[in-house]
Order: structure tokens, then C-alpha cells, then sequence
């Protein structure tokens, strides 16, 4: 469905187009109300619900610069990845204004290098997952690394991780039941070009996080014992709570470092090596807790609203870091947003070469 009825908009307004915004007000409900008018059924949204949305457009326009400064650099390696990366950059860049709602016009790309896609992919699964885990006591975090590896071998390190923690997993499952969550992730070391693929998880009992703990370092004699961290979830949270599955769910990969209040983003080529590495790999894997979530975020419906009634596009301008609206040339956000947001970021964000 992108850009769907754009044509028709286009349509409705032509002739109109080139006066200037002050006479083409937004179509205020009561002005604009007729017999049988097709917004007769339409209230005005309440402004919680207006300043919601809002404040999500304003998190999107963060990170719809953001991801232009990463992916920019990966469409330029003109790889078999390049549409995937394409795709990413143009994600949500439409925004469809029927009435009182915004809807996403173009659609969501679904890649794990973009920031949108990962946020409501955090947000779907601690919808899923929070509750459930809530119900059970003792939950341990565990931490399991293998050694270093370099690039051209990271894929098969993983596909390697997968089959023996498969094989602690159904060993554990003779006697115990395991119950939690198995988060893939992987840092990538650049004075060194080395790549660290590990795996956080969340289980139910401290002695089966500690079997898991020691059947991973049977298989992995070479794997650092210290590194294989457990920690009780309550101690280092107090209690559990959403933000210590945030941690685990937050980043789908996470593809930088923070130092000294800046983010540096690993560079192209190793963003691109873990993402090649993890191709068509489940990154989350649940136990005991029910069907699998999928990746795929179009299936979340978010409902934003607006407070001035019209029928428009609002596209994305990567020189505004903006969205302006196809129709009248204003701006979704106030004018100078796209301005602060260049000012705040343009020099926190860094890619390394
Ligand atoms: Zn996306």
C-alpha cells in the first residue's frame, strides 16, 4: 500500500498547489463541516493521545537521520545487500494523513540495522514476553561467549553456537524444564577485526543457569571462564521489571559503541559481515513460553493521531529531517525540529572507517 491514494490527493488538489500555505488553512472540522459530510462521524482526538504520537514522531525523526548516516555507507558497498539496504533508508518515509490519523504510508523495511524496525520490534516482544516472565521466580541472566573469530568464519561460529547450545538444551531438558529467553548478539573489536558473538539469556533456576554455564564451557574449552557471566536478575535489578528485559530485547543487533558520550557506529563492512552472518538466523528464541514472535514488524499496528484535520501525505526530507507534506509544503513537525535534531546529532554520531 504505499503511498496509497497519494494520486488521489493529488488529484483533489490540483490547481491549488501553488498558493501559498497561509490560504490553504488546515480543513478545521467545524469550518469545513457540510450535510453529510464524509468526517461527520470523526471526533477531535483528546491531546494525550495527540501529544503521544507526537512525542513517537519526534523518537522516528531521531532515528530516520541516524539511519541515513549508517546506511548510506552500506548501500555503498554495492553488495548482494544493497536493496535490503535501500529498502531500510527509505523506510517510513511516508506518512499518510486521513482526517484525524496518521498512518505509515509507505511501509516498515524489517531490516535489524534500522532503528524504527528495531524499536517496535523491542516493544513487540516485552508485550509478548514481560508478563509471562513476571509469573516465575529466580531468573538468571547468563552471558556465553566463544573466542574471537574473524570475519570470514563469523557465520559458521554461529551456526556452530546454535547446534551445541541445541545440544545443552535437550540434555538439560532429560531432568529440568528450560524456561527463558536466548538472545544473539555480536561485537566487533576494530583495533583487532575481530568479531565476539555471544548470547544473552534469561532462564527460570539458578541451577540450570549454572549447568547451561558448564555445559558451554565442556564444548567450548577455550571459551574465557570469566566471561561466562550469570547473575541473579533481582540482584541486579532489584526486581524485575520492564528495564531489565529491555536490556535483553533493546537492540536487535547492536551495531555500535558508546564512548566518551559519543555513539560510534562499527564500520560499514563490519556492520555488514554481522549482518551477512546472521542472515535468515532467529536472533531471539524462546523456551517453554509459547509460540515464537516473529521478526516481522508490519504486523504492529500504531495509531497515530493529529490535531488539524486534512487529507495530505507528509513525505520524508532528508535535508529538513523532517516530514513535509506533499500538498502545502509545511512541515509534520515544528520547522526547526530537523534543525535541532542535526545539531544535537551531526557530532555525537560518528561511523568508523
Ligand atoms: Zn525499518
Amino acid at each position: 500500500m504505499q503511498y496509497k491514494n497519494v494520486a488521489n490527493i493529488k488529484k483533489l488538489y490540483r490547481g491549488k498547489q501553488n498558493l501559498p500555505p497561509q490560504n490553504l488553512p488546515y480543513l478545521d472540522k467545524l469550518a469545513q463541516l457540510g450535510p453529510g459530510d464524509l468526517i461527520k462521524n470523526e471526533q477531535t482526538p483528546a491531546k494525550s493521545e495527540v501529544d503521544a504520537s507526537f512525542k513517537l514522531l519526534r523518537k522516528r525523526q531521531i532515528k530516520k537521520y541516524i539511519n541515513a548516516k549508517i546506511l548510506i555507507p552500506l548501500i555503498n558497498l554495492h553488495n548482494i545487500r544493497e536493496k535490503h539496504y535501500k529498502l531500510a533508508y527509505t523506510c517510513f518515509n511516508g506518512i499518510y494523513q486521513d482526517g484525524y490519523t496518521l498512518k505509515n504510508a509507505g511501509y516498515y523495511c524489517n531490516s535489524r540495522v534500522c532503528l524504527i524496525c528495531n524499536n517496535i520490534r523491542t516493544a513487540k516482544y516485552i508485550n509478548k514476553y514481560y508478563d509471562t516472565l513476571q509469573e516465575y521466580q529466580d531468573l538468571h541472566f547468563i552471558t556465553l561467549t566463544v573466542p574471537a573469530v574473524n570475519g570470514d568464519v563469523l557465520r559458521d561460529t554461529i551456526g556452530d553456537m546454535y547446534r551445541k547450545f541445541t545440544l545443552i538444551r535437550y540434555k538439560i531438558k532429560r531432568k529440568d524444564k528450560l524456561i527463558g529467553l536466548r538472545k544473539l548478539e555480536c561485537n566487533y573489536n576494530i583495533e583487532k577485526n575481530w568479531y565476539n558473538p555471544h548470547y544473552h539469556l534469561i532462564v527460570q533456576g539458578k541451577h540450570i543457569a549454572a549447568r547451561i554455564r558448564d555445559e558451554w564451557l565442556r564444548l567450548y574449552p577455550n571459551a574465557v571462564k570469566s566471561a561466562q557471566d550469570i547473575q541473579e536478575v533481582e540482584d541486579e535489578y532489584t526486581e524485575f521489571n520492564e528495564k531489565s528485559l529491555l536490556e535483553l530485547f533493546k537492540y536487535m543487533t547492536k551495531l555500535w559503541v558508546s564512548k566518551n558520550g559519543k555513539i560510534n557506529f562499527y564500520p560499514a563492512y563490519a556492520i555488514d559481515t554481522i549482518i551477512e552472518a546472521m542472515w535468515g538466523k532467529r536472533i531471539f528464541v524462546a523456551y517453554g513460553l509459547g509460540k515464537q514472535v516473529s521478526e516481522n514488524v508490519n504486523t504492529e499496528e500504531y495509531k497515530m493521531v493529529i490535531d488539524k484535520y486534512r487529507n495530505d501525505i507528509w513525505e520524508w526530507s532528508k535535508d529538513m529531517v523532517n516530514w513535509v507534506s506533499i500538498q502545502y509544503g509545511d512541515t509534520l513537525l515544528p520547522y526547526d525540529s530537523g534543525a535541532k535534531v542535526l545539531k544535537k546529532y551531526q557530532n555525537k554520531i560518528e561511523i568508523l572507517k
